[in-house]
């Protein structure tokens, strides 16, 4: 399977975590979309590299998303996979309703084993990355993980501040 080619994916959810303090910065809703093609050795969710893990998704199961976003104290909306941009149908369709119901006010961060320079190339998953505020990028590589980093799992993931790295055309870390 190339993941380079899967772009739409199979529309299930793994699982939606309304409360979560681990996945980024903040009080977070945390969604698992399901399907990754990138086997990772030692991938933390190897039950989500299948595309139809879970549940279909519907615009019910949307709403609720959009609902556990609305307490004050939820920072935004986390999404994990699986591979978010390998499941464009589904995160287009949930972070545009996010967006019309909280503009920029609450944040976006995105998972991907894709790397940021990859992503802004690609005009199919462009929609996804300009429309996300965090990426952590890269995939888990095993001989580099380390139990004690934030919000990511190997040393070469990196925390990416996607609007400042797409308006200053080069890369630029979160908080840097
Ligand atoms: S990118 Fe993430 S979900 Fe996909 S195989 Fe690697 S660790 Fe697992």
């Amino acid at each position: 399977m190339n993941a380079l080619n899967i772009y739409e994916g199979r529309y299930h959810i793994a699982k939606v975590e309304p409360r979560t303090f681990v996945d980024g910065e903040g009080v977070r809703c945390s969604i698992y979309l399901s399907g990754c093609p990138f086997d990772c050795k030692g991938c933390y969710n190897l039950a989500a590299q299948n595309f139809t893990y879970g549940q279909l998704c519907s615009d019910e199961m949307i709403d609720e998303i959009i609902s556990h976003c609305e307490a004050d104290y939820i920072s935004g909306l986390s999404i994990l996979g699986g591979e978010p941009f390998c499941n464009l149908k589904l995160a287009e369709k949930i972070v545009s309703r996010f967006r019309a119901r909280f503009g920029r006010g609450k944040t976006i961060w995105v998972w991907s084993g894709f790397v940021f320079e990859y992503l802004k190339n690609d005009a199919k998953r462009q929609y996804l990355l300009r429309n996300i505020d965090v990426l952590v990028d890269g995939p888990f590589m095993r001989q580099l993980f380390r139990p004690n980093l934030a919000f990511r799992g190997s040393l070469n993931q990196r925390i990416i501040d996607v609007s400042r790295s797409l308006s200053n055309g080069k890369t630029v870390y979160l908080n840097d």
